[in-house]
């Protein structure tokens, strides 16, 4: 069994590398963002708990969201193998995440990360937009829907995450700044980082993450 981790700030696309390779291996995608985004359109005590933190750009604390990550695990099949997407983002979340995987006896074979320039980070984040119902993610420009404001996938209503205002983009960069840079040491001193370039397309970066894995990428 193993594990990976895909770092990368808010933007750097994480989440749609991490579907791509999702499709290809079967490492299973966990995103404590989405997670999270669920308990809240659920109103499930901790998303209500976390909602404003969400809101405002900040961190959720690291109580809730190591519980939540510890109660997949544990849930999960003994064999499976993950790949985590915006987990961990704090040092006590990091070491938390390896106690958990020395419990599963699962190996923390790569972190990734997707590197990108601030500016293209702000410019993805504004134009993104979510399917409110299947989760699907578009860009304006970059990945526009047929019919604007509509889902392809399901004729869900696309909306814009409250998270991904201009205001708040800047916020949760400054404080990805402020995190991962303990997080990047962290793993660079145990020989586990990986850089990957995630100002390329979607495909590029999978593959290359891909290839890193000694996989090959079936580009969609
Ligand atoms: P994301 O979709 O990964 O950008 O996460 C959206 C928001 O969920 C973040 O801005 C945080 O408020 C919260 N969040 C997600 N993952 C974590 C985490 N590992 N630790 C703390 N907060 C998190």
């Amino acid at each position: 069994m193993e594990a990976i981790v895909l770092l990368g700030a808010p933007g750097a696309g994480k989440g749609t590398v991490a579907g791509l390779i999702e499709e290809q291996t079967s490492f299973s995608h966990v995103s404590t963002g989405d997670i999270l985004r669920a308990a809240v359109k659920e109103g499930h005590p901790l998303g209500c708990k976390a909602r404003k933190d969400m809101e405002a750009g900040q961190l959720v604390s690291d109580d809730v969201i190591v519980g939540l990550v510890n109660e997949l695990l544990d849930a999960g099949p003994p064999d499976a193998c993950y790949m985590f997407d915006g987990f961990p983002r704090t040092l006590e979340q990091a070491r938390k995440l390896d106690e958990a995987l020395a419990r599963k006896a699962t190996q923390l074979r790569s972190v990734f990360l997707l590197e990108v320039p601030r500016e293209l980070v702000v410019a993805r984040l504004g134009g993104r937009r979510i399917c409110r119902d299947c989760g699907a993610v578009y860009h304006v420009s970059n990945i526009p829907p047929q019919v604007e404001g509509v889902c392809d996938d399901c004729g869900g209503e696309l909306y814009q995450r409250p998270d991904d205002a201009e205001a708040t983009v800047l916020n949760r960069l400054a404080v990805f700044k402020e995190q991962t840079a303990v997080l990047i040491k962290y793993y660079e001193s145990r020989g586990v980082l990986v850089r990957v370039d995630g100002a390329c397309s979607r495909d590029e970066t999978a593959a290359e993450i891909m290839a890193s894995l000694g996989r090959t990428f079936q580009a969609q």
